[in-house]
């Protein structure tokens, strides 16, 4: 087994290949602090990609278990490769299903969930995942500036873009009104968002 620094360099040698969206350094550091920092040791991830951040986090502690969930065939297989190739196979467990579809069991509870999937289905993601939170738990959520459009798609012509920056501006909305979750928003990489539930 190679060591871990090894195989996250040749996974994001890999991402940046063959265009995959990995999460940004910083945020990723982050959210590790923020996991040995508050003793998150169960995880929900929704949008494994090649499994980069999942096993960052699982790397933040020992304690840590994840649950990481792709729909994508060959991204799930890269996934399960790297998993393996860190030895974490005990530690992460890769589901592939779209996340709206999946039923996990009802009694699946989670100190943090991390939403990292289709921008534009963050408010349904949120709506469903957040029954599987433990009470005091989190939901971070990746990529809330997007690029940089996001609070700007009044200045983007009508397309696929536009629509989809308005969706994400709609979720930052969504968090600012929920009465449930207090939200906090970084300005670290992307864009992320803490919602911790009041409960
Ligand atoms: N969290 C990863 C990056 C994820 S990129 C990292 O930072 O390393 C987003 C991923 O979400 C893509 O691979 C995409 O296939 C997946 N995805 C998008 N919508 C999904 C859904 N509904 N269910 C499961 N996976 C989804
Ligand atoms: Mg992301």
């Amino acid at each position: 087994m190679k060591e871990l620094k090894e195989n996250i360099l040749a996974m994001e040698a890999y991402a940046a290949e063959n265009n995959v969206p990995i999460i940004e350094k910083k945020s990723i550091v982050f959210i590790m602090k923020y996991i040995k920092e508050h003793n998150v040791e169960s995880i929900l991830e929704i949008g494994s990609a090649i499994g980069y951040s999942a096993i960052l986090m699982a790397s933040s502690s020992v304690k840590v278990q994840v649950t990481t969930i792709e729909r994508d065939e060959t991204r799930y297989m890269e996934c399960l490769k790297n998993v393996k190739k860190c030895g974490m196979e005990k530690r992460i467990n890769v589901v592939y299903q779209d996340a709206l579809e999946l039923n996990l069991s009802e009694e699946l509870k989670y100190d943090l969930i991390f939403i990292d999937a289709a921008k534009g289905q963050y408010i349904k993601f949120f709506e469903k995942y957040k029954n599987f939170l433990k009470p005091g738990g989190v939901i971070i959520t990746d990529n809330l500036k997007f690029h940089g459009y996001v609070g700007e798609s009044s200045k983007l012509d009508k397309g696929n873009l536009k629509s989809l920056v308005e969706k994400i501006e709609g979720y930052v909305e969504f968090l600012k009104n929920n009465k449930e979750f207090d939200t906090t928003f970084k300005d670290i990489g992307d864009g992320l968002s803490i919602s911790r539930w009041k409960e």
